[in-house]
């Protein structure tokens, strides 16, 4: 008898409970939920489906933690699971090559042309003839033989502080090499293949004796021994310990709207310079990748690679990661669009491979360490 009237009770405590607003809520909450994960086992039902559709394995030397979304949004628009193995750039390549035959890997991409051109030399590419890549590349900006493709831009331009240089007092990278900068000018070290290419760039176009004494010169103005990363400068120009330093753009456009409030101080402390605008143009550089040789799942290596300059990705260079988009008409991160068009260097960025090594000779010999 006691137990049947708690019984009863309950349930008009349920009933009266259910007429609040905020049960209601709570109840609607769970209907939904309970959907939601039913949707989302269907999801994971087709994306194993998916899997069914074939894979690619990408072996990739990018370093920016933003990249895995870029692979979801292949798998979703294609069916192809995206496998990625992640390394510095030089071992990269010599596992490829030591796995010979046997490698899983379809695609290597990495930064800067010089180690596209090296991987290369070291015969881990075979061309890949696409329309769609060479209609998206510009000619500037791939092999000639097609071996790979640069799939985002970036420009290596100077970066200052601002309440020690005034804008207009260097406009071109022989600036820095000007005595007037003694004690201000910050690098990273020549091993690095961003001075390399750099170095390179300048024997192409200003010849042995320009780049001798731009090295000698720079080498003449540095705050300290070459060291750190391309960040490392821009914290290190912000904090003072040099006015002036080479950095990549994407790294500066990183700062711009970093959560960090931190970060966000220190690109406001920075002003940036596009160099040589007079001149030859600022020199820029490319992140890109192309089919392995030995690619087990090729025709999925290429369609990743033509993925890859498709407007979704394009948009996803620019505005994920503050690179320059290689094909046309994708809009900018707004920091980046906000320094504004610039004169780039025409010079095509499969010549630097190739001067690699005398330019570093030249370089080290400056004393650039
Ligand atoms: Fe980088």
């Amino acid at each position: 008898m006691i137990k049947e009237l708690f019984l009863t009770l309950t349930v008009k405590i349920f009933l009266v409970a259910m007429t609040s607003f905020w049960t209601r809520r709570a109840f609607l909450l769970g209907a939904v939920t309970a959907v939601a994960l039913t949707a989302g086992s269907i999801a994971q039902q087709s994306a194993l489906f998916a899997q069914g559709k074939g894979e690619v394995n990408v072996y990739s030397s990018r370093h920016y933690n933003t990249d895995q979304q870029l692979y979801d949004q292949f798998t979703r628009q294609t069916g192809i699971k995206v496998n990625v193995i992640e390394g510095e750039p030089d071992p990269l390549i010599v596992r490829i090559k030591s796995e010979g035959k046997n490698s899983p890997a379809d695609v290597f991409i990495t930064a800067d042309a010089g180690r596209l051109w090296r991987a290369t030399q070291e015969g881990i590419f075979s061309p890949t003839t696409s329309k769609t890549l060479q209609s998206a590349v510009p000619s500037n900006l791939r092999d000639p033989q097609n071996h790979w493709f640069g799939f985002s831009k970036r420009a290596r331009v100077i970066v200052y502080n601002k309440a020690k240089v005034k804008p207009g007092q260097v406009q071109n990278y022989a600036d820095l090499a000007k005595p007037q900068w003694k004690g201000k000018v910050l690098s990273r070290s020549s091993s690095n293949i961003y001075s390399q290419s750099i170095g390179a760039w300048m024997l192409i176009t200003q010849g042995e004796t320009a780049l001798s004494n731009w090295s000698k010169g720079l080498v003449a103005n540095f705050a300290r021994p070459p060291q750190g990363n391309d960040k490392a400068q821009i914290e290190a120009v912000a904090a003072g310990v040099g006015d002036l330093a080479l950095v990549n753009t994407y790294y500066l456009g990183s700062y711009a709207a970093d959560k960090d409030p931190k970060k966000r101080e220190i690109y406001n402390k920075v002003g940036v310079i596009f160099p040589d605008q007079k001149g030859k143009g600022t020199h820029i550089n490319i992140s890109g990748g192309g089919v392995v040789k030995t690619a087990p799942n090729r025709a999925n290596g290429v369609r990743f690679l033509e993925y890859l300059v498709s407007p979704g990705a394009q948009k996803f260079f620019a505005q994920a990661n503050n690179e320059y988009p290689v094909v046309k008409g994708v809009a900018l991160d707004p920091a980046v669009a906000k320094w504004g068009t610039f004169k780039e260097s025409s010079v095509p960025v499969s010549q630097y491979g190739p001067n690699l090594a005398k330019a570093l000779q030249i370089m080290t010999a400056a004393g650039w360490k």
